[in-house]
């Protein structure tokens, strides 16, 4: 039995290594028991580990060069062949806690040097177990991205955010670059029961275990966010169920809104009932005025407000005084967009229409009741995604009491792309979703065609290089006839369900 003891959970860069020259000397799976030099302590996960109890010197022992064979094995057998499919997959998997990950993957790669068919082998036991790894590793990250809520904590050198997080496998270094990324202006530290890392503005430090009672947990950020979520609560909209299963009640002790939730659930029937009782909503204008952004370079959000959550809430008050172009000197209201930082897919409409104008909500018309359904089809929750507009204020002409829908020229696409991008900067979705030529417009800054690209996703050059999935706006399905809609439909849905399934949408 050969043991071969990596340095950390983590080590994947120490498990290629092992697996080539292993791989290289002809050693078969049966023959090799892995292990992590850390877990020395902890009892081995598989029989064979046993065999594998440490020898004075094991770990002073320099890991085995490219090229190196170990002593004593079968002659050397051709290069590897590696796919590039497998090498992703296998990166995934190997941040997955069951501790029979190395050896698993190993064996995939010993038999996809001899079984020239497995590959493309769709029912292949040990493809599907490594898939299955990748895909519980894929849905952490993705959680990890969503699920961690920062807390100010005050320093000598200013504010720091810090955050305390479960991950189910050792995902944490693998998102820090995600969010380096995106908070690259503050100084933040996440915080796990196994490691952690922090950013200082400068550089990444990776570092031990911490205490959960170190956050704190009555800061100012926390308040704000409170206060957002509750008043972003639809009380008409609310499905539990459907609310657990995209956030998984194992994550709501780190979570600060769970704890709205139960009385924001219990009194959302009376609420609901209310809304349906009042008189229709009369248009109220609200006084206007054009606020510049606080840092015309930069955007609006100012550094000490580098919480995703409050620069939204910061960016869509701006949005709502704006005056910039005619729609915000005839609309009733601007209307923001909905939906949390980290979401993974951005939804971008055309203009809000006359029921949104008048409720200062997205998608809630007739194109958004339409785009709901689509949504459900498509096995796309309408909370998990962030819903936008290209142009934030209603434009019309009115044709005596009624307001009939303008399309927003060149002039007001343009002056209202700031706040698009602004949106697109903190929520920082994965993939974005044209709905209808405005947005592909706005997105791409080019005229685009929804039929001719259709078929691939162009990408946002020069801004950020993010594809841009295009389709019809729900307006263009409801205005075809009825035949020919129900042919779109399909296509549609379609178009919806890619675009999530490419943005690791939460379903
Ligand atoms: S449509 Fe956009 S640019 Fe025009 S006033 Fe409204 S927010 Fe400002």
């Amino acid at each position: 039995m050969r043991c071969v003891w990596l340095a950390d959970e983590t080590d994947t860069a120490g498990w290629r290594r092992e697996a080539r020259a292993l791989l290289r000397a002809g050693v078969s799976p049966h023959e090799v028991s892995w292990g992590v030099a850390g877990a020395l302590g902890d009892a081995p996960a598989a029989g064979p580990l046993r065999a594998c109890e440490p020898s004075p010197g094991l770990f002073d022992a320099a890991p085995p060069s490219d090229d190196e064979v170990p002593a004593g094995t079968p002659a050397a057998v051709p290069a590897p062949r590696v796919p590039a499919s497998f090498l992703t997959l296998a990166d995934s998997a190997l941040l997955h806690r069951d501790a029979g990950r190395f050896a698993l993957l190993y064996r995939l790669l010993w038999r996809l040097q001899r079984e020239p068919g497995l590959r493309g082998d769709p029912l292949d036991a040990d493809w599907l177990a490594a898939q299955a790894l990748a895909q519980a590793v894929h849905r952490d990250q993705h959680k990890m991205r969503a699920f961690v809520r920062f807390h100010e904590r005050p320093t000598p050198e200013g504010p720091q955010y810090v955050a305390w997080f479960e991950p189910e496998h050792h995902t944490l270094a693998s998102q820090a670059g995600f969010f380096q990324r995106r908070f690259a202006r503050m100084r933040w530290a996440i915080f796990t029961p196994d490691t952690s890392i922090a950013w200082d503005g400068h550089r990444l430090h990776h570092g031990g275990p911490d205490r959960r009672e170190e956050i704190p947990t009555d800061d100012a950020t926390q308040a704000l966010w409170l206060t957002y979520y509750a008043s972003i609560f639809n009380p008409a909209r609310l499905k539990l169920a459907t609310m657990a299963q995209h956030m998984p009640r194992k994550y709501w002790h780190n979570l600060p809104e769970a704890r709205l939730i139960a009385p924001l659930a219990a009194a959302a029937a009376q609420r609901a009932e209310a809304m349906v009782k009042r008189p229709g909503t009369v248009p109220h204008r609200r006084r206007a005025v054009c606020v510049e952004p606080a840092h015309p370079s930069r955007g609006v959000m100012p550094a000490a407000s580098a919480d995703p959550l409050a620069a939204l809430a910061i960016v869509h008050a701006h949005i709502q005084a704006c005056t910039a172009c005619a729609h915000g000197r005839q609309a009733t209201q601007a209307v923001a967009g909905e939906g949390a930082p980290g979401a993974a897919l951005m939804l971008v409409g055309e203009q809000p229409g006359d029921q949104e104008d008048l409720q200062g909500r997205a998608f809630v018309g007739p194109a958004g009741q339409l785009l709901d359904r689509a949504l459900a089809e498509a096995g796309i929750a309408r909370e998990a995604v962030y819903l936008t507009n290209a142009v934030k204020h209603f434009g019309f002409t009115l044709r005596g009491t009624r307001r009939l829908h303008k399309t927003p020229g060149q002039q007001e696409v343009l002056a209202c792309s700031r706040w698009l991008e602004e949106e697109i900067a903190l929520v920082q979705p994965t993939r974005l979703l044209a709905l209808g030529a405005t947005a592909a417009r706005a997105l791409l800054g080019v005229t685009v065609s929804v039929s001719a690209s259709r078929g691939g996703p162009p990408r946002r050059r020069p801004q950020d290089g993010r594809e841009v999935h295009v389709t019809w706006h729900p307006a263009a399905l409801l205005r075809m006839p009825p035949d020919e809609r129900e042919r779109a439909w399909a296509r549609w849905v379609a178009d919806l369900r890619t675009a999530a399934s490419e943005s690791s949408v939460a379903r």
